[in-house]
């Protein structure tokens, strides 16, 4: 179904901006996502009318910010297709998840000489918190390799697979290159091998269906913020028999079912993992994202940036020395490119000038850079607000700043 862009437009007050005097064209939507009225107002709610800490309390406000924080644990739920709403473990954000994962995943199942696998196109996030577990645990860390356009070499990736691989890392789609990789392969082939997978989902889940029934997936995260949602909030998928395997990561209020100096022992699930007072009004805030997303529907979302890919990739192409980072035949809604040999930085600051809002730089995944022998790229990334229009003005400036440097 065609969705009604201006409508969608509209609500997003921050669209309105003007930079520079220039209408704002913002393009860096895989850093992190303007929010709808409703997302806001709905945390503004919170704090004006349900403010109370959730959980422990008998009083009014308390059990009703409880019902609203476990509303939100619901929706995640339905959301990813999970089987039980204990399966939803609220975090700080993708990187909470992935250092909560790795912390308690290692402590729990990595032995000396145990290997996990990550690919090189992953996000710091997914590489930094292995590297230190390894550390710990005298485990060893392997990289699945990547091609020119940007994607997976498969058949490297099986001859990493090993007895002693414990668990694959992978992104489902990649943030400096928008590679969506075969997710479903990956987890099949690591299943197949006793390994599990954990799917690093911070780029997915705002722009494609990710049912973790439906993949089989062990482990799966998100951040709240890339998908209309606030900051600081974030979640971690696991299978309910894992999870309830491993031991939890920080210890705290909550996390407890009993306490004394002599032994502690752990509250059930999600608790286990939500140690201290968790982001309430943020969770809650997350839900009415999520509700946000599902009422467009994630198909209609998906069609739309893929259209809006589709037609920014052959503008961008008839610039003359343009060339496109991350070529691959499958693609979310993101470009990375250079023109000729223009810096990345003094190319955006000079769209940022122009109202046009890009990200420079590694985007937070050097490995991807040096493979391709670049200091860093400029990205623009797509969400269901931006418009053909944008593009065209977003065209217009990169040619306009390519012709200012000869
Ligand atoms: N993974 C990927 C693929 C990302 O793109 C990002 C952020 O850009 C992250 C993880 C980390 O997300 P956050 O900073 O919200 O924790």
């Amino acid at each position: 179904m065609p969705l009604n862009i201006p409508n969608i437009r509209e609500q997003f007050p921050i669209l309105e901006s003007v930079i520079y005097g220039k209408p704002l064209a913002y393009f860096d939507n895989a850093a992190t996502m303007h929010k709808p009225r409703r997302v806001v107002n709905k945390v503004t709610e919170v704090y004006e009318k349900l403010n109370s800490n959730i959980h422990r309390g008998v009083h009014y406000l308390s059990n009703q910010a409880t019902t609203a924080y476990e509303e939100a644990r619901q929706k995640v739920q339905l959301f990813i297709n999970a089987t039980h709403s204990h399966e939803v473990i609220f975090t700080s954000g993708a990187t909470g998840a992935i250092n909560l994962l790795a912390n308690s995943f290692g402590e729990s199942y990595m032995k000396p000489g145990d290997e996990i696998i990550i690919s090189t196109m992953e996000h710091h996030s997914n590489i930094v918190p292995w590297q230190m577990m390894c550390k710990r645990r005298k485990a060893v860390l392997k990289v699945i390799p990547i091609n020119k356009n940007g994607e997976l070499i498969l058949e490297e990736f099986d001859k990493l697979l090993s007895p002693k691989t414990k668990l694959v890392a992978v992104s489902y789609v990649s943030n400096a290159l928008g590679t969506i990789n075969p997710i479903a392969e990956l987890t099949q082939k690591a299943h197949a091998n006793g390994s599990l997978i954990m799917v690093d989902a911070a780029q997915a889940v705002q722009h494609i269906k990710v049912d973790v029934q439906a993949l089989d997936l062990d482990f799966m995260v998100f951040s709240g913020h890339k998908i209309y949602g606030p900051t600081g909030t974030g979640v971690l998928y696991g299978k309910e028999k894992l999870l309830n395997e491993m031991e939890p990561w920080q210890g705290g209020g909550e996390m407890i079912k009993t306490v004394t100096f002599e032994e502690t022992t752990y509250n059930e699930l999600p608790f286990k993992f939500e140690a201290g007072t968790p982001n309430i009004a943020g969770c809650i805030g997350l839900g009415e994202a999520i509700d946000f997303v599902s009422e467009l529907g994630l198909e209609n979302i998906q069609s739309y940036e893929d259209e809006l890919l589709d037609y920014a990739t052959k503008e961008f192409l008839k610039i003359p020395g343009m060339r496109i980072i991350g070529t691959a035949d499958n693609k979310a809604s993101v470009i990375s490119f250079l023109v000729n040999n223009i810096h990345p930085f003094d190319m955006g600051t000079m769209l940022d000038k122009m109202g046009l809002a890009v990200r420079t730089g590694h985007h937070c995944a050097q490995p991807i850079m040096d493979f391709f022998g670049i200091p860093g790229t400029l990205r623009a990334s797509f969400a269901v607000y931006n418009t053909k229009d944008e593009i065209d003005r977003l065209v217009q400036g990169i040619s306009k700043v390519t012709q200012m440097f000869g």
